[in-house]
């Protein structure tokens, strides 16, 4: 294993050599060996983030690098069942937990934008308390993981599992691209992961609490259905 203080300082034209190299070689990788190739090429300059619907991408990323710094975007308006999830990663797994949050408060947004922005303007609310934070928490990283996999929408369907995020110049990798719900559900049932609560309460995908932003999917609908239903967007920025 590589130490902090081996890794190199690499620009961005090595760090998109090194995405197109890597996407290739590592497409039928399992996630285990994607997150020890991560841990090994950028060490310490590697964060996963999560959304804390569930400690897979945390729980394989510690096994590869313990201590690994795991970024939490806590807009404000996340579930208690979110936050509770959040503070159980960082009891349960060698992890260091980032709660990074927006530059406004809720009350400070409101008072500049108006209340319930969320179900006027979702765009601008997401790159307010969601893109904003995470461009800001990434700045000292090489290489971000997320657990994006491409089962869950068809806007998801072509993730590769190491891309280079050209507009902020890191290297993106996807550990789980190639997992299914099945693969997943076996995951956490082999080594016991931490799941929120909503997930056994007619959940799929845990976003924001205002009913615009997640809502519980109906039968036959897609992991991702229940996020900004009815509005027409389907992510919140972050993975554009
Ligand atoms: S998911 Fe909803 S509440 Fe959360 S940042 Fe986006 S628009 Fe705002």
């Amino acid at each position: 294993m590589a130490t902090e203080t081996d890794i190199p300082t690499r620009t961005p034209e090595q760090l998109q050599a090194l995405a197109e190299q890597a996407n290739q070689e590592l497409e039928n990788a399992s996630a285990q060996e994607i997150m020890r190739w991560a841990a090994e090429t950028f060490g310490r300059r590697f964060a996963v983030t999560s959304s804390m619907e569930d400690a897979v991408v945390a729980h394989l990323a510690s096994t590869a690098l313990p201590g690994v710094d795991v970024i939490f975007l806590d807009t404000g308006y996340h579930f208690p069942e979110t936050l509770g999830t959040r503070d159980a990663v960082a009891e349960v797994y060698p992890v260091n937990v980032i709660t990074l949050t927006p530059r406004q408060t809720v009350a400070e947004q409101d008072a500049e934008f108006g209340p319930r922005l969320h179900d006027r303007d979702p765009d601008l609310c997401c790159a307010l308390r969601k893109v904003e934070p995470l461009n800001r928490g990434l700045a000292g990283y090489d290489a971000w993981a997320t657990g994006l996999r491409r089962d869950e929408s068809p806007t998801r369907a072509n993730t590769p599992v190491v891309a280079y995020d050209a507009k902020r110049r890191k290297v993106k990798i996807a550990p789980i691209a190639r997992w299914t719900q099945e693969d997943v559900d076996a995951y956490v049932a082999e080594h016991g992961i931490l799941l929120n609560l909503l997930l056994s309460d007619g959940y799929a995908s845990v976003g924001c609490s205002p009913e615009s932003c997640t809502r519980r999917i109906l039968a036959g609908e897609d992991g991702r259905s229940g996020r900004w239903a009815g509005i027409g967007k389907t992510e919140c920025g972050i993975h554009l």
